[in-house]
């Protein structure tokens, strides 16, 4: 008897899909035709030495920055192409970056209201709800710099996903800690992130990092994606001797 579950072999919309993104700077291409899709729920690394086009791809994505070609679609719908482009805005992308400073003269609970649309009282619920979850209510009425700097880095990923952003885009957003708390800011993010039904797009420069927190890994050099996979399988079979050199330079 055949005890195999049965399978059924569905096709999912990708929450991101990017088409064959290009982008020139001086006539060189710093992004060079760069597919990828994510799904909900999924976070991908993008994961490569600086200056490969990691955070030009992610500015695309978020619209402040336009390509020479490709397209963008979120849920299957076209948002950018070279004729149509939805405003950053109204893309529904929340945005981690390593400086991405909070508000200072706001309370951390008005830093992570900010944007939020509806009642008082539902912004109100919002707000507790996801200081709860890193573990900061008690500074709802505090300001930024009564908070260390991990502190401030949970409150800026909770202030980016109050708004329950389609997509999350996050650039080095850990690279400004200390070594000490990073590895339980990471795994603290990771875990939120996984409670939030968004798809992440994760630049960084270390793949230790990508290994610790990436679903799947991009490896980007040179504008290009040069291999893609499973973080364990990127890290086993890497596609070249450079890409051994890159997982084995300690940085
Ligand atoms: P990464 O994030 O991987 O370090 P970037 O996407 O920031 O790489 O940059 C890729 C390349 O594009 C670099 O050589 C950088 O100097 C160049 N570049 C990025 N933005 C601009 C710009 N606005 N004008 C000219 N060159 C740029
Ligand atoms: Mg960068």
């Amino acid at each position: 008897m055949n005890t195999a579950p049965e399978v059924h072999l569905m096709q999912v919309t990708p929450r991101l899909e990017i088409r064959n993104l290009v982008r020139h700077f001086s006539g060189r291409a710093v992004v060079d035709d760069v597919s990828l899709s994510i799904q909900a729920g999924q976070v991908t690394c993008l994961l490569g030495p600086s200056g490969c086009g990691k955070s030009t791809t992610l500015r695309i994505i978020a619209g402040v920055e336009m390509q020479d070609s490709g397209e963008i679609y979120v849920d299957g719908t076209l948002i950018c192409d070279t004729h149509f482009r939805v405003p950053p805005e109204r893309r529904e992308i929340g945005l981690m970056f390593q400086d991405f400073a909070l508000f200072p003269h706001l309370s951390v609970g008005d830093n992570v209201a900010f944007g939020l649309k509806g009642s008082k009282e539902a912004k109100r619920a919002r707000v507790e709800e996801l200081l709860a979850r890193v573990d900061l209510l008690r500074f709802i009425d505090g300001f930024p710099h009564q908070l260390s700097g991990g502190e401030q880095q949970r409150v800026a990923l909770a202030r980016s996903l109050a708004p329950k952003p389609r997509i999350m885009l996050m650039d080095e957003p850990f690279s400004g800690l200390d070594n000490r708390l990073r590895d339980g800011i990471r795994d603290e993010t990771l875990s939120l992130l996984k409670e939030e039904d968004t798809a992440v797009l994760l630049v960084t420069h270390e793949p230790e990092e990508a290994m610790r927190m990436a679903d799947e890994i991009a490896l980007m050099r040179g504008g290009k994606i040069v291999q893609q996979g499973a973080p364990y399988n990127v890290y086993t079979r890497p596609v070249d001797h450079a890409a051994v050199a890159f997982f084995s330079d300690t940085n």
